[in-house]
């Protein structure tokens, strides 16, 4: 591991500023992400920010009727929270399905949206990969891509996004609010806070340099069936194969209205709310809409049909629920 110096701030515009003072800094919460990266090589800050003393970690409710949960609230706090599970079920049940019972003690609502991919040539030092080192190549894209992208990927990179957490944030239309080194605050839809590849895959999200996620904020509750469905390779402790965070609305023996919003097809979190138009059609006239314009290998064209059968297993759910 590098040389690293260490900082530990009393506010968030403290670290914020903290961060814009120093090159090379990088915030560090639970810490269940980065630190393995930096063991490994592939993250080598030359400053850390820990960001565990600096408040963030209270759920509170909002005027509208929403809630607010602050970026250092861990993983399995948010997903015990009653009313997270009475208002927010897809969310809890999301969590509960990410990582260990350990990580979920330790790691963060703001580092669970930041944490990086899992594609495996990102992790191999040796082989090229243009996240990693921009301009290196795509190993994957030749190599084994069983767990890459399938929509929205580029000629730079095929990796997915590998939050659980983020999917359903995503179908509730969740905001993430920041507060930059100049003390100015952002609110960030969810839509736009994820990037595609594109031409740049190393910038993942529309953070600003030395931004500081401070929470992230629900809107009222979405009634309706919350459904988290994972396909995975075991039956826990893995990433996404591909999962759906849905929300749904019968209608006697039809499903009348839909949110869905998939992991591990894309580099964020996939929604599409021209499919969710196309909900009273069913289950194929939306899966037809989510998978349009899809690329996929030899290797991933699996996630397609599965994602098709998520949609319907989902809407199968809601008509018998
Ligand atoms: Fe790197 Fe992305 Fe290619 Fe994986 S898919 S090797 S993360 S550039």
């Amino acid at each position: 591991m590098n040389r690293f110096t260490y900082e530990r701030p009393g506010s968030p515009a403290e670290a914020a500023r903290a961060a814009a003072a120093r090159s090379g800094a990088k915030f560090i919460a639970g810490g269940t992400n980065l630190l393995d990266l930096m063991k490994l090589g592939i993250e080598t800050p030359a400053h850390l920010i820990d960001v565990n003393r600096i408040g963030l970690d209270a759920i509170e409710p909002m005027p509208d009727g929403g809630l607010r949960i602050g970026a250092l609230v861990r993983n399995a706090d948010l997903a015990a929270d009653a009313r997270v599970r009475r208002d927010y079920a897809v969310l809890s049940r999301a969590l509960l399905a990410g990582a260990s019972g350990q990580l979920r003690n330790k790691a963060t609502t703001a580092g669970n949206l930041l944490q990086r991919t899992r594609c495996p040539y990102f992790y191999e030092t040796a082989m090229p990969c243009n996240k990693r080192t921009p301009g290196s190549g795509c190993a994957a894209l030749e190599g084994l891509s069983r767990s890459n992208a399938v929509l929205g990927a580029s000629d730079a990179c095929i990796a997915v996004h590998p939050s659980d957490m983020a999917v359903a944030m995503r179908a509730l239309d969740a905001t993430v609010e920041t507060v930059a080194p100049n003390g100015a605050t952002r609110a960030i839809p969810i839509a736009d806070f994820h990037r595609l590849p594109g031409e740049e895959p190393a910038r993942e999200t529309n953070l600003l340099s030395g931004e500081l996620i401070t929470a992230v904020t629900l809107p009222s509750p979405v009634r309706g069936m919350h459904v988290y469905r994972k396909v995975r390779d075991r039956a826990s402790y893995a990433f996404a194969t591909v999962s759906l965070a849905a929300v749904l609305v019968r209608d006697g023996d039809r499903v009348r209205a839909a949110r869905f919003a998939f992991g591990g097809l894309a580099h964020r979190p996939w929604r599409v709310e021209a499919a969710e138009r196309e909900t009273a059609r069913g289950a194929a006239a939306v899966s037809d809409t989510i998978v349009a314009g899809a690329r996929t290998t030899t290797h991933n064209a699996f996630k397609l049909p599965l994602a098709r059968r998520l949609v319907a297993a989902a809407m199968a759910d809601a008509t018998r629920g």
